[in-house]
Protein backbone atom coordinates (compact mmCIF):
# COMPACT_ATOMS: atom_id res chain seq x y z
CA UNK A 1 0.00 0.00 0.00
CA UNK A 2 2.98 1.76 0.47
CA UNK A 3 3.58 4.09 -2.78
CA UNK A 4 4.48 8.00 -3.11
CA UNK A 5 2.26 10.63 -4.32
CA UNK A 6 3.70 11.14 -7.35
CA UNK A 7 2.39 7.79 -8.54
CA UNK A 8 -1.09 8.73 -7.08
CA UNK A 9 -0.40 12.04 -9.08
CA UNK A 10 -0.13 9.63 -12.22
CA UNK A 11 -2.93 8.08 -11.90
CA UNK A 12 -4.84 10.88 -11.97
CA UNK A 13 -3.60 11.71 -15.32
CA UNK A 14 -6.78 10.03 -17.37
CA UNK A 15 -8.99 11.11 -15.23
CA UNK A 16 -7.66 14.96 -15.95
CA UNK A 17 -7.35 13.99 -19.41
CA UNK A 18 -11.31 13.64 -19.82
CA UNK A 19 -12.30 16.76 -17.99
CA UNK A 20 -11.00 20.35 -19.11
CA UNK A 21 -9.97 22.31 -16.13
CA UNK A 22 -10.51 25.85 -17.77
CA UNK A 23 -14.08 24.34 -18.12
CA UNK A 24 -15.62 21.99 -16.05
CA UNK A 25 -16.75 21.42 -12.65
CA UNK A 26 -14.65 18.09 -10.89
CA UNK A 27 -10.98 18.29 -8.84
CA UNK A 28 -8.40 18.63 -10.41
CA UNK A 29 -7.06 16.13 -7.61
CA UNK A 30 -4.23 16.63 -5.25
CA UNK A 31 -3.01 13.31 -4.12
CA UNK A 32 -0.21 14.79 -1.92
CA UNK A 33 -2.78 16.28 0.57
CA UNK A 34 -4.68 13.23 0.73
CA UNK A 35 -3.77 10.98 4.21
CA UNK A 36 -4.16 7.18 4.47
CA UNK A 37 -6.84 6.22 6.41
CA UNK A 38 -6.35 3.90 9.01
CA UNK A 39 -8.19 1.03 7.01
CA UNK A 40 -9.12 1.72 3.23
CA UNK A 41 -12.16 2.89 2.11
CA UNK A 42 -15.27 2.21 -0.21
CA UNK A 43 -17.53 3.98 -1.78
CA UNK A 44 -20.18 3.10 -4.27
CA UNK A 45 -22.15 6.01 -6.03
CA UNK A 46 -25.56 5.65 -7.60
CA UNK A 47 -24.45 8.47 -10.44
CA UNK A 48 -27.21 9.47 -13.48
CA UNK A 49 -24.94 10.77 -16.26
CA UNK A 50 -25.45 10.05 -20.16
CA UNK A 51 -26.91 6.63 -18.44
CA UNK A 52 -27.77 5.53 -14.84
CA UNK A 53 -24.28 3.49 -13.57
CA UNK A 54 -23.11 2.33 -10.12
CA UNK A 55 -19.11 3.99 -9.38
CA UNK A 56 -17.67 1.28 -7.37
CA UNK A 57 -14.38 2.94 -5.97
CA UNK A 58 -11.71 1.49 -3.28
CA UNK A 59 -9.14 3.59 -1.98
CA UNK A 60 -6.33 2.16 -2.60
CA UNK A 61 -2.45 3.91 -3.06
CA UNK A 62 -3.79 7.87 -2.42
CA UNK A 63 -6.31 7.15 -5.06
CA UNK A 64 -9.85 6.11 -5.64
CA UNK A 65 -9.52 2.79 -7.70
CA UNK A 66 -12.90 2.63 -10.07
CA UNK A 67 -15.32 0.85 -12.21
CA UNK A 68 -18.28 1.95 -13.58
CA UNK A 69 -20.81 -0.92 -13.17
CA UNK A 70 -23.95 0.06 -15.08
CA UNK A 71 -26.39 -2.66 -13.66
CA UNK A 72 -24.59 -2.02 -10.11
CA UNK A 73 -23.04 -4.28 -7.13
CA UNK A 74 -25.36 -7.50 -6.15
CA UNK A 75 -25.39 -9.34 -3.25
CA UNK A 76 -26.77 -12.07 -5.06
CA UNK A 77 -23.92 -14.64 -6.20
CA UNK A 78 -25.83 -16.01 -9.17
CA UNK A 79 -25.16 -12.70 -10.66
CA UNK A 80 -22.30 -11.48 -12.77
CA UNK A 81 -22.76 -7.40 -13.59
CA UNK A 82 -20.64 -6.03 -16.42
CA UNK A 83 -17.95 -3.63 -15.35
CA UNK A 84 -15.79 -1.02 -16.58
CA UNK A 85 -12.39 0.15 -15.59
CA UNK A 86 -12.33 4.03 -15.58
CA UNK A 87 -10.03 6.47 -14.66
CA UNK A 88 -8.90 7.02 -10.87
CA UNK A 89 -10.72 9.62 -9.16
CA UNK A 90 -9.50 11.91 -6.45
CA UNK A 91 -9.56 10.71 -2.58
CA UNK A 92 -11.52 13.90 -2.04
CA UNK A 93 -14.84 12.39 -4.08
CA UNK A 94 -15.32 9.75 -1.96
CA UNK A 95 -18.04 11.52 -0.28
CA UNK A 96 -19.71 13.78 -2.64
CA UNK A 97 -23.45 14.09 -3.30
CA UNK A 98 -24.73 16.42 -5.89
CA UNK A 99 -24.47 17.59 -8.64
CA UNK A 100 -22.27 17.86 -11.59
CA UNK A 101 -23.11 20.75 -13.92
CA UNK A 102 -24.91 19.58 -17.56
CA UNK A 103 -22.89 19.42 -20.70
CA UNK A 104 -19.49 18.15 -18.55
CA UNK A 105 -17.95 14.84 -18.44
CA UNK A 106 -20.08 13.01 -16.04
CA UNK A 107 -22.73 15.59 -15.88
CA UNK A 108 -26.06 14.64 -14.05
CA UNK A 109 -26.54 13.74 -10.20
CA UNK A 110 -24.66 11.57 -7.88
CA UNK A 111 -25.67 9.98 -4.71
CA UNK A 112 -23.39 8.35 -2.35
CA UNK A 113 -25.32 4.99 -2.27
CA UNK A 114 -22.90 2.81 0.06
CA UNK A 115 -19.57 3.24 1.98
CA UNK A 116 -17.98 2.18 4.14
CA UNK A 117 -14.36 -0.09 4.91
CA UNK A 118 -12.72 -2.37 2.59
CA UNK A 119 -9.92 -5.85 3.12
CA UNK A 120 -8.03 -5.88 -0.08
CA UNK A 121 -7.75 -9.73 -0.77
CA UNK A 122 -3.92 -9.74 -1.90
CA UNK A 123 -1.10 -7.86 -0.34
CA UNK A 124 -1.03 -5.27 -3.21
CA UNK A 125 -4.09 -4.55 -4.52
CA UNK A 126 -2.77 -2.10 -7.25
CA UNK A 127 -0.58 -5.29 -8.54
CA UNK A 128 -4.02 -7.63 -8.36
CA UNK A 129 -5.87 -4.20 -10.29
CA UNK A 130 -3.00 -4.45 -12.65
CA UNK A 131 -3.01 -8.38 -12.95
CA UNK A 132 -6.91 -8.31 -13.84
CA UNK A 133 -8.33 -9.55 -10.47
CA UNK A 134 -9.04 -7.61 -7.30
CA UNK A 135 -10.91 -9.33 -4.14
CA UNK A 136 -12.15 -7.29 -1.63
CA UNK A 137 -14.44 -8.07 1.48
CA UNK A 138 -16.43 -5.11 1.81
CA UNK A 139 -18.16 -3.80 5.51
CA UNK A 140 -20.66 -1.34 4.06
CA UNK A 141 -24.28 -0.34 5.05
CA UNK A 142 -25.48 -2.16 2.02
CA UNK A 143 -22.66 -4.68 0.59
CA UNK A 144 -20.91 -6.68 2.92
CA UNK A 145 -19.31 -9.89 2.47
CA UNK A 146 -16.52 -11.08 -0.41
CA UNK A 147 -16.38 -9.15 -3.88
CA UNK A 148 -14.45 -10.14 -6.81
CA UNK A 149 -13.57 -7.69 -9.73
CA UNK A 150 -11.91 -9.79 -12.60
CA UNK A 151 -10.81 -8.35 -16.00
CA UNK A 152 -12.00 -10.26 -19.00
CA UNK A 153 -11.08 -8.55 -21.89
CA UNK A 154 -11.23 -4.86 -23.97
CA UNK A 155 -13.85 -3.53 -26.02
CA UNK A 156 -13.12 -2.21 -29.38
CA UNK A 157 -12.12 1.06 -27.88
CA UNK A 158 -9.59 -0.33 -25.97
CA UNK A 159 -11.73 0.05 -22.59
CA UNK A 160 -11.27 -2.58 -20.06
CA UNK A 161 -14.08 -5.05 -19.93
CA UNK A 162 -14.57 -6.84 -16.17
CA UNK A 163 -16.99 -8.74 -14.38
CA UNK A 164 -18.00 -7.64 -10.73
CA UNK A 165 -19.71 -10.54 -8.36
CA UNK A 166 -19.99 -11.38 -5.48
CA UNK A 167 -19.22 -15.06 -3.62
CA UNK A 168 -21.40 -17.73 -1.45
CA UNK A 169 -20.68 -16.50 1.64
CA UNK A 170 -22.88 -15.81 4.70
CA UNK A 171 -24.00 -12.24 3.15
CA UNK A 172 -25.45 -13.74 0.31
CA UNK A 173 -28.78 -13.07 -1.09
CA UNK A 174 -30.69 -14.36 -3.84
CA UNK A 175 -32.46 -12.11 -6.09
CA UNK A 176 -31.03 -8.88 -4.40
CA UNK A 177 -31.14 -5.95 -6.44
CA UNK A 178 -29.47 -2.86 -5.76
CA UNK A 179 -32.12 -0.38 -7.22
CA UNK A 180 -34.60 -1.45 -4.79
CA UNK A 181 -32.37 -0.15 -2.36
CA UNK A 182 -32.59 3.62 -3.91
CA UNK A 183 -30.84 5.93 -0.87
CA UNK A 184 -28.10 7.44 0.50
CA UNK A 185 -26.55 6.52 2.94
CA UNK A 186 -25.12 9.87 3.28
CA UNK A 187 -28.43 11.83 3.45
CA UNK A 188 -30.80 9.18 2.81
CA UNK A 189 -32.15 10.85 -0.36
CA UNK A 190 -32.79 9.52 -3.67
CA UNK A 191 -31.61 10.34 -7.01
CA UNK A 192 -34.27 12.53 -7.91
CA UNK A 193 -34.65 14.50 -4.69
CA UNK A 194 -30.77 15.31 -4.80
CA UNK A 195 -31.15 16.73 -8.38
CA UNK A 196 -34.54 18.97 -7.05
CA UNK A 197 -32.14 20.37 -4.41
CA UNK A 198 -28.80 20.02 -4.40
CA UNK A 199 -26.88 20.67 -1.45
CA UNK A 200 -22.94 20.44 -3.28
CA UNK A 201 -21.41 20.60 -6.95
CA UNK A 202 -18.37 19.50 -7.93
CA UNK A 203 -16.15 21.80 -9.72
CA UNK A 204 -13.44 19.87 -11.55
CA UNK A 205 -11.50 22.82 -12.52
CA UNK A 206 -10.21 23.35 -8.89
CA UNK A 207 -8.10 21.79 -6.94
CA UNK A 208 -9.60 18.22 -5.58
CA UNK A 209 -9.75 19.67 -1.81
CA UNK A 210 -12.16 23.17 -3.25
CA UNK A 211 -14.08 21.05 -5.54
CA UNK A 212 -17.13 20.13 -3.78
CA UNK A 213 -19.15 23.21 -3.54
CA UNK A 214 -21.61 24.19 -1.13
CA UNK A 215 -24.36 25.77 -2.89
CA UNK A 216 -26.66 26.93 -0.54
CA UNK A 217 -24.43 28.77 1.90
CA UNK A 218 -26.01 31.95 2.66
CA UNK A 219 -23.30 34.87 2.05
CA UNK A 220 -23.58 36.89 5.67
CA UNK A 221 -25.56 40.40 5.68
CA UNK A 222 -23.80 43.17 7.65
CA UNK A 223 -22.48 42.90 11.21
CA UNK A 224 -25.43 43.18 13.97
CA UNK A 225 -23.53 46.30 15.52
CA UNK A 226 -23.93 47.96 11.80
CA UNK A 227 -27.54 46.92 11.72
CA UNK A 228 -27.87 48.26 15.45
CA UNK A 229 -26.67 51.65 13.90
CA UNK A 230 -29.56 51.71 11.47
CA UNK A 231 -31.96 51.17 14.06
CA UNK A 232 -30.75 53.77 16.29
CA UNK A 233 -30.43 56.86 13.67
CA UNK A 234 -32.57 59.51 13.68
CA UNK A 235 -34.97 59.83 10.54
CA UNK A 236 -31.89 60.65 8.71
CA UNK A 237 -27.82 60.44 8.86
CA UNK A 238 -24.87 58.99 7.82
CA UNK A 239 -24.86 54.79 8.06
CA UNK A 240 -21.38 52.98 7.81
CA UNK A 241 -22.34 49.64 6.20
CA UNK A 242 -19.99 46.97 4.57
CA UNK A 243 -17.09 49.54 4.99
CA UNK A 244 -18.55 52.05 3.03
CA UNK A 245 -20.74 55.75 4.24
CA UNK A 246 -24.09 56.06 3.14
CA UNK A 247 -26.16 59.43 3.34
CA UNK A 248 -29.62 58.11 4.55
CA UNK A 249 -32.89 60.14 4.31
CA UNK A 250 -36.51 59.65 5.07
CA UNK A 251 -35.62 56.56 7.39
CA UNK A 252 -39.43 56.90 8.88
CA UNK A 253 -41.01 57.42 5.82
CA UNK A 254 -43.55 54.19 5.14
CA UNK A 255 -42.74 52.63 2.03
CA UNK A 256 -45.15 49.76 1.85
CA UNK A 257 -48.20 49.33 2.62
CA UNK A 258 -47.99 46.49 5.58
CA UNK A 259 -49.83 42.63 4.52
CA UNK A 260 -52.94 41.99 6.37
CA UNK A 261 -53.33 43.56 9.71
CA UNK A 262 -49.57 44.44 9.88
CA UNK A 263 -47.97 47.67 9.96
CA UNK A 264 -45.79 49.55 7.14
CA UNK A 265 -42.97 48.79 5.89
CA UNK A 266 -40.78 52.06 6.99
CA UNK A 267 -37.75 52.77 4.31
CA UNK A 268 -35.90 51.66 7.92
CA UNK A 269 -37.07 48.68 7.19
CA UNK A 270 -36.63 48.68 3.16
CA UNK A 271 -32.87 49.33 3.76
CA UNK A 272 -32.29 46.58 6.58
CA UNK A 273 -33.85 43.86 4.20
CA UNK A 274 -31.78 45.32 1.34
CA UNK A 275 -28.42 45.46 3.35
CA UNK A 276 -29.16 41.35 4.56
CA UNK A 277 -29.58 40.77 1.65
CA UNK A 278 -27.37 42.35 -0.50
CA UNK A 279 -24.12 39.76 -0.36
CA UNK A 280 -26.42 37.27 -1.35
CA UNK A 281 -28.13 39.07 -4.29
CA UNK A 282 -25.00 40.55 -5.44
CA UNK A 283 -24.05 37.49 -7.82
CA UNK A 284 -27.20 38.03 -10.09
CA UNK A 285 -26.31 42.10 -10.34
CA UNK A 286 -22.80 42.07 -10.32
CA UNK A 287 -21.22 42.87 -13.69
CA UNK A 288 -24.39 44.14 -14.80
CA UNK A 289 -25.85 47.53 -15.32
CA UNK A 290 -28.75 48.00 -13.04
CA UNK A 291 -32.37 49.49 -14.08
CA UNK A 292 -33.65 51.30 -11.09
CA UNK A 293 -37.68 51.07 -11.00
CA UNK A 294 -37.93 53.87 -8.60
CA UNK A 295 -40.88 54.98 -6.08
CA UNK A 296 -39.65 57.67 -4.03
CA UNK A 297 -43.02 58.10 -2.48
CA UNK A 298 -43.65 54.61 -1.42
CA UNK A 299 -45.12 51.20 -3.26
CA UNK A 300 -48.46 52.70 -3.87
CA UNK A 301 -47.28 55.59 -5.55
CA UNK A 302 -46.67 55.40 -9.95
CA UNK A 303 -43.21 54.55 -10.11
CA UNK A 304 -40.71 54.90 -12.59
CA UNK A 305 -37.67 53.67 -14.87
CA UNK A 306 -34.19 55.56 -13.85
CA UNK A 307 -31.40 54.47 -15.46
CA UNK A 308 -29.08 57.22 -15.93
CA UNK A 309 -26.52 57.66 -12.18
CA UNK A 310 -26.71 61.05 -11.16
CA UNK A 311 -23.93 63.17 -11.56
CA UNK A 312 -23.74 63.46 -7.96
CA UNK A 313 -23.69 59.72 -6.77
CA UNK A 314 -20.25 58.57 -4.62
CA UNK A 315 -17.38 58.28 -6.23
CA UNK A 316 -17.09 54.84 -4.75
CA UNK A 317 -19.87 53.42 -7.04
CA UNK A 318 -19.45 51.35 -10.29
CA UNK A 319 -20.66 52.81 -13.31
CA UNK A 320 -20.83 51.88 -16.93
CA UNK A 321 -21.52 54.22 -19.88
CA UNK A 322 -22.89 52.55 -22.72
CA UNK A 323 -21.67 53.16 -25.90
CA UNK A 324 -24.22 52.79 -28.19
CA UNK A 325 -26.82 55.28 -26.26
CA UNK A 326 -28.13 57.92 -28.67
CA UNK A 327 -28.13 61.39 -27.72
CA UNK A 328 -30.92 62.18 -24.52
CA UNK A 329 -31.12 57.68 -23.96
CA UNK A 330 -29.59 56.76 -20.33
CA UNK A 331 -26.09 56.36 -20.63
CA UNK A 332 -24.27 56.06 -17.37
CA UNK A 333 -25.49 53.30 -15.51
CA UNK A 334 -25.13 51.89 -11.34
CA UNK A 335 -23.05 48.38 -11.77
CA UNK A 336 -24.15 46.82 -8.26
CA UNK A 337 -20.42 45.46 -7.97
CA UNK A 338 -20.45 45.88 -4.06
CA UNK A 339 -23.49 45.07 -1.24
CA UNK A 340 -23.11 48.68 -0.15
CA UNK A 341 -24.05 49.89 -3.69
CA UNK A 342 -27.45 48.11 -3.46
CA UNK A 343 -28.35 49.93 0.01
CA UNK A 344 -27.31 52.97 -2.08
CA UNK A 345 -29.78 52.25 -4.92
CA UNK A 346 -32.58 51.19 -1.99
CA UNK A 347 -31.91 54.54 0.05
CA UNK A 348 -32.53 56.37 -3.43
CA UNK A 349 -35.87 54.99 -3.80
CA UNK A 350 -35.27 51.66 -6.06
CA UNK A 351 -37.64 49.19 -4.75
CA UNK A 352 -37.45 47.07 -7.37
CA UNK A 353 -33.86 45.77 -8.89
CA UNK A 354 -33.56 44.61 -12.51
CA UNK A 355 -30.40 43.88 -13.70
CA UNK A 356 -29.44 43.47 -17.32
CA UNK A 357 -28.98 39.86 -18.55
CA UNK A 358 -25.95 40.56 -20.34
CA UNK A 359 -22.71 41.97 -18.74
CA UNK A 360 -21.29 44.96 -19.29
CA UNK A 361 -17.92 43.63 -21.27
CA UNK A 362 -20.49 42.08 -23.65
CA UNK A 363 -24.08 43.52 -23.75
CA UNK A 364 -25.02 41.97 -26.48
CA UNK A 365 -24.11 38.26 -25.26
CA UNK A 366 -26.82 37.40 -22.46
CA UNK A 367 -25.53 34.92 -19.67
CA UNK A 368 -29.36 33.53 -18.96
CA UNK A 369 -32.56 33.11 -21.48
CA UNK A 370 -35.52 33.44 -19.85
CA UNK A 371 -39.29 32.13 -19.80
CA UNK A 372 -41.67 34.71 -18.34
CA UNK A 373 -44.80 33.21 -17.58
CA UNK A 374 -47.02 36.30 -17.71
CA UNK A 375 -50.49 35.76 -16.57
CA UNK A 376 -53.53 37.74 -17.83
CA UNK A 377 -56.59 38.87 -16.13
CA UNK A 378 -58.18 35.73 -16.59
CA UNK A 379 -55.36 33.47 -15.78
CA UNK A 380 -55.61 31.66 -12.30
CA UNK A 381 -52.75 30.75 -10.05
CA UNK A 382 -53.37 27.00 -10.92
CA UNK A 383 -53.06 27.83 -14.60
CA UNK A 384 -49.79 29.41 -14.09
CA UNK A 385 -48.52 26.17 -12.29
CA UNK A 386 -49.32 24.04 -15.20
CA UNK A 387 -47.32 26.39 -17.34
CA UNK A 388 -44.52 26.03 -15.11
CA UNK A 389 -44.46 22.19 -14.80
CA UNK A 390 -44.86 21.69 -18.56
CA UNK A 391 -41.83 24.18 -18.74
CA UNK A 392 -39.87 21.72 -15.76
CA UNK A 393 -40.79 18.54 -17.89
CA UNK A 394 -39.33 20.31 -21.11
CA UNK A 395 -36.29 21.01 -18.96
CA UNK A 396 -35.80 17.73 -17.53
CA UNK A 397 -36.04 16.43 -21.23
CA UNK A 398 -33.47 18.44 -22.76
CA UNK A 399 -31.16 17.95 -19.54
CA UNK A 400 -30.71 21.68 -18.57
CA UNK A 401 -30.22 23.42 -15.87
CA UNK A 402 -32.92 25.83 -14.62
CA UNK A 403 -34.73 27.30 -12.40
CA UNK A 404 -38.17 29.19 -11.47
CA UNK A 405 -38.85 31.88 -9.42
CA UNK A 406 -42.01 33.31 -7.92
CA UNK A 407 -42.05 36.84 -9.17
CA UNK A 408 -43.28 38.38 -6.28
CA UNK A 409 -46.55 39.48 -8.20
CA UNK A 410 -48.61 37.17 -10.29
CA UNK A 411 -46.18 35.00 -12.68
CA UNK A 412 -43.16 32.82 -12.31
CA UNK A 413 -40.17 32.96 -14.14
CA UNK A 414 -37.60 30.32 -15.19
CA UNK A 415 -34.08 30.94 -15.70
CA UNK A 416 -31.96 29.06 -17.63
CA UNK A 417 -27.83 30.26 -17.23
CA UNK A 418 -25.93 29.58 -20.57
CA UNK A 419 -22.42 29.68 -21.69
CA UNK A 420 -22.02 33.34 -23.47
CA UNK A 421 -21.81 33.91 -26.78
CA UNK A 422 -25.36 33.76 -28.29
CA UNK A 423 -27.10 36.71 -28.99
CA UNK A 424 -30.46 37.95 -27.60
CA UNK A 425 -32.01 36.86 -31.14
CA UNK A 426 -30.77 33.72 -30.83
CA UNK A 427 -32.00 33.49 -26.87
CA UNK A 428 -35.14 35.31 -27.99
CA UNK A 429 -35.87 32.44 -30.82
CA UNK A 430 -34.96 29.67 -28.82
CA UNK A 431 -37.41 30.52 -26.04
CA UNK A 432 -40.02 31.55 -28.28
CA UNK A 433 -39.77 27.92 -30.20
CA UNK A 434 -39.48 25.77 -26.90
CA UNK A 435 -42.80 28.09 -25.19
CA UNK A 436 -44.24 27.21 -28.43
CA UNK A 437 -43.95 23.87 -28.01
CA UNK A 438 -44.89 24.17 -24.30
CA UNK A 439 -47.39 26.41 -24.83
CA UNK A 440 -49.50 23.76 -28.09
CA UNK A 441 -49.85 21.15 -25.00
CA UNK A 442 -52.52 23.69 -23.68
CA UNK A 443 -53.21 26.73 -26.05
CA UNK A 444 -56.68 27.46 -24.00
CA UNK A 445 -54.22 28.87 -21.56
CA UNK A 446 -52.30 31.35 -23.78
CA UNK A 447 -52.77 33.98 -26.24
CA UNK A 448 -49.74 35.22 -28.67
CA UNK A 449 -51.11 38.50 -29.42
CA UNK A 450 -49.02 41.57 -28.28
CA UNK A 451 -51.71 43.89 -26.99
CA UNK A 452 -52.99 43.09 -23.33
CA UNK A 453 -56.63 44.10 -24.68
CA UNK A 454 -56.05 41.56 -27.59
CA UNK A 455 -55.12 38.70 -25.40
CA UNK A 456 -58.91 37.93 -24.21
CA UNK A 457 -57.46 37.78 -20.49
CA UNK A 458 -54.99 34.58 -21.19
CA UNK A 459 -51.86 34.34 -20.23
CA UNK A 460 -48.33 34.84 -22.43
CA UNK A 461 -45.45 33.32 -22.25
CA UNK A 462 -43.38 36.61 -22.94
CA UNK A 463 -39.98 35.29 -25.25
CA UNK A 464 -39.83 39.00 -25.76
CA UNK A 465 -37.90 39.78 -22.65
CA UNK A 466 -34.92 38.38 -24.21
CA UNK A 467 -33.61 41.87 -25.82
CA UNK A 468 -30.54 43.97 -24.65
CA UNK A 469 -31.95 46.37 -22.01
CA UNK A 470 -34.93 44.52 -21.23
CA UNK A 471 -34.96 42.97 -17.96
CA UNK A 472 -36.48 40.52 -15.51
CA UNK A 473 -36.86 41.32 -11.45
CA UNK A 474 -33.77 39.72 -10.12
CA UNK A 475 -33.79 37.42 -7.34
CA UNK A 476 -34.87 38.53 -3.80
CA UNK A 477 -36.03 42.27 -5.52
CA UNK A 478 -39.51 43.35 -3.44
CA UNK A 479 -41.75 44.31 -5.39
CA UNK A 480 -44.13 47.35 -4.87
CA UNK A 481 -47.51 45.67 -3.09
CA UNK A 482 -48.24 45.43 0.49
CA UNK A 483 -45.97 43.68 2.69
CA UNK A 484 -43.29 44.27 0.19
CA UNK A 485 -43.57 40.64 -1.62
CA UNK A 486 -40.52 39.11 -2.30
CA UNK A 487 -39.25 37.35 -5.75
CA UNK A 488 -38.66 34.29 -4.38
CA UNK A 489 -36.35 30.98 -6.22
CA UNK A 490 -38.19 27.89 -5.41
CA UNK A 491 -37.43 24.29 -5.83
CA UNK A 492 -38.73 22.31 -8.82
CA UNK A 493 -40.60 20.05 -6.16
CA UNK A 494 -42.42 23.55 -4.99
CA UNK A 495 -44.32 23.60 -7.73
CA UNK A 496 -46.24 20.22 -6.37
CA UNK A 497 -47.25 22.44 -2.66
CA UNK A 498 -50.46 23.77 -2.33
CA UNK A 499 -49.16 26.48 -0.09
CA UNK A 500 -47.06 27.77 -2.68
CA UNK A 501 -48.07 31.55 -3.48
CA UNK A 502 -46.36 34.20 -6.10
CA UNK A 503 -46.62 36.79 -3.95
CA UNK A 504 -46.54 34.93 -0.21
CA UNK A 505 -43.17 36.11 0.96
CA UNK A 506 -42.73 39.17 2.15
CA UNK A 507 -39.40 41.42 2.78
CA UNK A 508 -40.54 40.45 6.57
CA UNK A 509 -40.93 36.90 6.14
CA UNK A 510 -38.17 36.19 3.76
CA UNK A 511 -34.95 36.30 5.59
CA UNK A 512 -36.00 33.62 7.12
CA UNK A 513 -37.49 31.44 4.28
CA UNK A 514 -33.68 31.96 2.57
CA UNK A 515 -32.06 30.76 6.04
CA UNK A 516 -33.72 27.34 5.99
CA UNK A 517 -33.40 26.85 2.28
CA UNK A 518 -30.40 28.80 1.04
CA UNK A 519 -30.20 30.64 -2.16
CA UNK A 520 -31.53 28.18 -4.57
CA UNK A 521 -30.40 30.03 -7.59
CA UNK A 522 -26.90 29.24 -6.65
CA UNK A 523 -26.39 26.31 -8.99
CA UNK A 524 -26.96 28.91 -12.10
CA UNK A 525 -23.95 30.50 -11.49
CA UNK A 526 -21.73 27.75 -11.83
CA UNK A 527 -23.48 26.38 -14.73
CA UNK A 528 -21.73 25.82 -18.25
CA UNK A 529 -24.51 25.26 -21.00
CA UNK A 530 -25.58 25.43 -24.09
CA UNK A 531 -28.99 25.84 -25.65
CA UNK A 532 -29.40 22.45 -27.50
CA UNK A 533 -31.46 22.27 -30.75
CA UNK A 534 -35.05 21.96 -30.12
CA UNK A 535 -37.27 19.15 -32.46
MN1 LIG B 1 -19.77 7.92 -13.00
Amino acid sequence: MARTPATADEKLTGYRRKRDFSRTSEPAGDPVASAPAAAPRFVVQRHRARRLHYDVRFEIDGVLVSWAVPKGPTLDPGIRHAAFHVEDHPIEYIDFEGVIPAGEYGGGDVIVWDAGTWEPGEPDPAAAVAAGELHAVLHGAKLHGQFVLVRTGQDSGGKEQWLMLHKHDEYAVSGWDPEEHPRSVLSGRTNDEVLADPDRMWRSDLPAGEASIALKQVPQGPAPDELAALAELPGSGRWRVFGRELKLTNLDKALFEGSADSAPITKREFLAYTAQIAPLTLPYLAGRALNMHRFPQGAASKGFWHKELPDWAPEWLTRWENPEADPGESRTYLVVDEPAALVWAANFGALEWHAWTSLTDRPHQPSYALIDIDPGPGTSWQDVLVLARLHRIAFEHLKLLARPKVTGRRGIQIWVPITRGPSFADTRQWVEQLSRTVGAVVPELLSWKWGVRDRAGKARLDYTQNAINKTLVAPYSPRPAPGAPVSMPIGWEELDDPTLRPDGLGLREAPRRIAERGDLFRPLLNARQALPPLG
